[in-house]
Parts: structure tokens; sequence; C-alpha cells
């Protein structure tokens, strides 16, 4: 079969809930991924930082062929022999006190919600059914109806209500709309270090730690979502490194498998994570000797391997090298670690045409909104990669 039959099959069968770009991918090694038709690409999105370990990591693999020949899935109605090992080296990598694991990004953010509340009512003493959750305009958190009922993307919510209450929209990157929006029956404030699916958006210095201070002050607890800056993206461990703070609750993802099973977890401080009781929450994947393995190893290589001072490296070598590329289309280039955005002027006629003659010349990229281009390969990229890829891009400015 050729693309465009796989196009075919894809259109007459599957829910068109997706505008992918019309490359149908069969193999990837790396940062490397190639065609049905044998074309070779570098993948600069690497499944939306889902494979910052690169593409079918080796020694990923060989964890999940070796633990799915032994267990895959217990339930937590019994325990398993990976669980425990997977909550200690988590909790010691990101320096949390507990940690409960999930499947997708989103599940973890609803997870988090659910013991936001939970301890606001519990601990803070929040009036039942009055706790309120700040999050940021043009945020992505996920797609559950109570996600995208607090997202500002018309797309993501229109035709979808009615929505979740419960939650306050302020201006991102702003500490005094986070200080004027408080109330006494604030719980919590949920937000990501960097806007990533709103076009790499960066926040002002500073910006965290005001928001850590102004939690603090008001007994508000901080979730950061990291499903897409955490695991190294940023070329910290965590984005909140950068600020030099500590989230109350963490939220990671993607990564957290190396791309090859969906693993997500809640990384929270005692006294939140305490709440929760036998019951009151859980997934019947979550936590699996399957998920729990992979993610050991995912966790394992990426720090063994030096993949996040890599990204910092390579991060600072490809923005410098973007930054270079003189062009009255591109209006703007900014990123932090390998999570790099170019933003076109509007008059280039939207960024999702470039992304098709970068594809041409054998880069994969993906358009956010209309006019960004997002430059984010695996964290193992090589300066020889950078180099060729800046070469390629080049060519089409
Ligand atoms: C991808 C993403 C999610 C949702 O993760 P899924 O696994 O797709 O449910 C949530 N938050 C952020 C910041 C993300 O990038």
């Amino acid at each position: 079969m050729k693309t465009q039959d796989y196009l075919d099959l894809e259109n007459e069968y599957g829910a068109h809930n997706y505008k992918p770009l019309d490359v149908v991918l069969t193999r990837g090694e790396g940062v490397w991924v190639w065609d049905v038709d044998g074309k070779k690409y570098l993948d600069c999105l690497a499944a939306y930082s889902a494979v910052n370990q690169g593409h079918c990591h080796p020694e990923i693999m060989k964890t999940m062929m070796d633990q799915a020949r032994k267990l895959t899935l217990t339930s937590r109605a019994f325990r398993n022999d990976q669980l425990g090992y997977f909550y200690k080296e988590i909790c010691e990598l990101t320096r949390s006190h507990k940690v409960l694991p999930m499947n997708s990004g989103a599940e973890a953010v609803e997870t988090v919600i659910k013991a936001v509340r939970k301890w606001s009512y519990q601990v803070k003493g929040i009036p039942e059914d009055k706790a309120e959750i700040i999050v940021c305009a043009n945020n992505f958190h996920g797609r559950t109806i109570t996600i995208v009922g607090f997202s500002t993307d018309p797309t993501a919510r229109s035709g979808f209500g009615p929505f979740t209450p419960g939650f306050k929209i302020i201006p991102f990157g702003d500490a005094d709309a986070l200080e004027a929006a408080i109330t006494p029956n604030t719980a919590g404030f949920l937000v990501e270090p960097i806007q990533g699916e709103a076009g790499v958006i960066i926040p002002p210095d500073g910006y965290l730690k005001a928001a850590r201070e102004i939690c603090d002050r008001h007994n508000v607890v901080l979730i950061l979502d990291e499903i897409q800056t955490g695991l190294g993206r940023t070329g910290r461990l965590l984005a909140e490194a950068h600020e030099g703070i500590e989230a109350d609750l963490t939220l990671v993802g993607k990564a957290l498998s190396g791309g090859f099973y969906p693993v997500s977890a809640v990384l929270s401080n005692k006294e939140v994570m305490d709440v929760l009781q036998p019951g009151e929450h859980g997934s019947t994947f979550g936590g699996n000797p399957l998920a729990c393995a992979i993610a050991r190893t995912a966790m394992r290589v990426l720090m063994e391997e030096k993949m996040i001072e890599n990204a910092d490296e390579m991060g600072n070598y490809f923005l410098a090298g973007l930054k270079k590329i003189q062009n009255p289309l591109v209006k703007e280039v900014r990123g932090r670690g390998l999570m790099i955005a170019m933003e076109l002027v509007p008059e280039a006629g939207g960024a999702r045409q470039f992304c098709y003659q970068l594809a041409d010349r054998g880069i994969l990229c993906k358009e956010t909104h209309e006019n960004t281009i997002r430059f984010a390969p695996p964290l193992v990229i090589s300066k020889e990669d950078v180099d060729w890829a800046l070469e390629q891009i080049d060519g089409i400015f």
C-alpha cells in the first residue's frame, strides 16, 4: 500500500477529529522516522514530547518485552512487584512525597482536580461544593468535559457543554491577576510553566516564583502541569527548576514512558494526596506492572544518557541558529531547551504550508494554531542533526 491508500482507509473508517499531515509513518529510531514510501524524516514534534528519549529506545523496548512476557496487568485489586519501585524512583527523582499513577495526561489532570477539591474541604476548610480552581487563558490540559470546560479555545469547547463549574480563568503570565482572583474559596492554581499547545508561550521571568509566593500566602495549592514541559524537555528535569521553585502538585505524562505506553502521574506533597481514601479514585490500568516497568526504564535512560543536559545544550544551539534566519515572514523565535517555536507574521499565510515544505525536505513539524511552527525533537538529537535541520529550515525561508 502507498500513502494514498492509507489516507483512503482512514478517511473511510475513522472519525475526523484530527487533521494530520499526510505522512504515513511506519518505523522510527532515535530522532528519525520513515514513511511507508521509504522517505526518512527528522521528527521535530516527538509526539508532542512523549518520545523525549527518542523513538524505540532499545533499553525501554527491552524492558517492555521482558515485562510483557512476565506480567502485564493485575488491576489494583492486587499488588504487583513493579509499582513500589516505580513510586520510590519517581519520588526520589522529582523530590516528591507521594505519587498517584494514571494513564493519560487528561486523567492526571482530572485526578489532581479531585484531590485538590477534597483537600480544600477537609484540610483548608472551604465549605462543601464551593471550591474554586484558578486556571489560565489559552491553557491546554487535555480533552475531558471538565477540562475543555475551562479551556478558552472555542474549537476545544463549543458544542460540548454543559460544563463542570468551579473554575476561574485569568490571563497567563500575570501574577497580579492571580492575586486578585483569589478568594477564601480558592483551592488551587493550575498552570503550565510554559504553555505548549498555545504556541510555546514563555511567561515573564519571575512569574512562577511570584505565583509560588502568592499561593503560599493564601494557602492555595500550586499545581504545575508539566505533562509537556517535564522530563527534560526544557533543559531541566522539570520546568519549575528554571525559577527555583517547587510546586505542591506536579503532573507528568507523555515522556514518562518514552512513548511506549500511556503512563501519567500526579506527584504530590503528603498533605494533599493523603486525603484520598480507598475506593475514591482509581483506574483499571493505572499503576500496572507493564507501565511501571516501562516508566522506570524511561526515567533511568533519561538520566543515565544525560538527555536533559543535551536538551539544554542543543536547545540553546538550535534556538540561536533559528534566530539567525533573517526573513520578514518570521515574527519571533522563542524557546527553552528543546521546546522551541517560530511564530510567523499573519501575512505568511499560515504555518501549515511551511510544515509541508519542511516535510518535503525531510523534517516533520506541526503547526500550533495558525501561525506558529514548533520545533521539539527528541532530546537525543546531535549537533550534526541540528545543523542539518537548520540548513533545511533556512532553505525554505
Ligand atoms: C498533552 C497534554 C495534556 C494531555 O495529555 P493526554 O495524554 O493527551 O491526555 C495535558 N497537559 C499538557 C500540558 C499537555 O501537553
